[in-house]
């Protein structure tokens, strides 16, 4: 059987389709407007984010029972047709939870400690050094919106140094989980009002679009901080910029945004935000996870 890979994935994930006697067929350089031309004859495509899996690429690719996705989101695939073709969608979602956790953890220090600023001002000749006067986080409540794979992680992470850790979730784990985590459960109004940092670990949805807007801003305590790695459009970005020009916020880290990728924006202004290039999942041992996952993943599907 053959398994097509249009965007690259760790190579211990080829050499496990190999092993396992599929024919793996590297379509990794094949423009991808021309990858259509590609799928006739394949069992299985693997991807990433950057090949779009849409219904003229399902409709071409006749002998299909699998896609895979190394990786979480599937935004790039039209699942709903892939499925209603027979057609099963696999993903990693677990795969790149401590990669992401660990950028939020980055993040955090890189506002509170200012260090991308830091950086900027050294490399240009400048030694701004009250300027970068920092604060901690050793002592400060972490509001966790999302307690789920990364949000999880981000909690133990920031128990290590000594943070409080409230979490909101529409879905409330048990009491051993969160005695484990050590994390207090508070409903929305009240974890974004009693939060020194506020970090959001939930799914883009209707309802979670702008559910930080300039109304919840409004009641965060002066001061505080938001760090969005999680989906754009979770954030009002028009009423983030706002509060971080009004000094109501002492700083933001944003890795994803309401268009991506990032060309302009106003927040480009701003020393007090600290912008990455959705670079939650771009470490080397969860991206290997992933590749390695999904091709035991696609595999088992194959073969069942
Ligand atoms: P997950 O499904 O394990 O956890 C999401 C949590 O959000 C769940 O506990 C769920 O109950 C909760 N939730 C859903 N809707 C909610 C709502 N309206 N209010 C409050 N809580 C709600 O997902 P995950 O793997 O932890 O991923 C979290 C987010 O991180 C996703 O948006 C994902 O796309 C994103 N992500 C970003 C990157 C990156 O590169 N920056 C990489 C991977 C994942």
């Amino acid at each position: 059987m053959k398994v097509g890979i249009s965007d690259p994935i760790a190579q211990a994930g080829v050499e496990y389709l190999k092993n396992e006697g599929f024919e793996v067929v590297d379509l990794t350089s094949i423009p991808k407007e021309e990858l259509v031309k590609y799928v006739g004859d394949l069992d299985a495509l693997i991807v990433r984010s950057a090949t779009k899996v849409r219904k003229d690429m399902i409709d071409a690719a006749k002998n299909l029972k699998v896609i895979g996705r190394a990786g979480v989101g599937l935004d790039n695939i039209d699942v709903e047709y892939a499925k209603s073709k027979g057609i099963k969608v696999l993903n990693t979602p677990g795969a790149t939870s401590i990669s992401v956790a660990e950028l939020t953890i980055g993040l955090i220090l890189a506002v509170m400690r200012k260090i991308a600023y830091a950086d900027r001002e050294t490399r240009a000749g400048n030694w701004p050094k009250k300027k970068c006067k920092g604060i901690e986080m050793y002592g400060k409540t972490l509001g966790i919106i999302g307690i789920g794979r990364i949000g999880k992680e981000v909690a133990k992470r920031a128990k290590a140094f000594g943070m409080k850790v409230l979490y909101y979730d529409v879905y409330r784990p048990d009491e051993a989980t969160e005695r484990e985590l050590g994390v207090e459960y508070r409903d929305l109004d009240t974890l974004i009002s009693e939060s020194d940092v506020i970090t959001l670990h939930i799914p883009l949805l209707p309802e979670t679009k702008h559910l930080i807007n300039a109304e919840r801003i409004a009641k965060m305590k002066d001061g505080a901080i938001i760090i969005n790695a999680a989906r754009g459009g979770i954030v009002d970005e028009e009423a983030l910029y706002e509060a971080l020009k009004s000094g109501k916020l002492y700083g933001a880290a944003l890795d994803v945004y309401e268009n991506e990728p990032l060309k302009e924006s106003k927040l480009f202004e701003l020393d007090n935000v600290v912008l990455t290039p959705h670079i939650g999942a771009q470490a080397k041992e969860g991206q290997t996870r992933a590749g390695i996952e999904i091709a035991q993943k696609v595999a088992e599907a194959l073969k069942s």
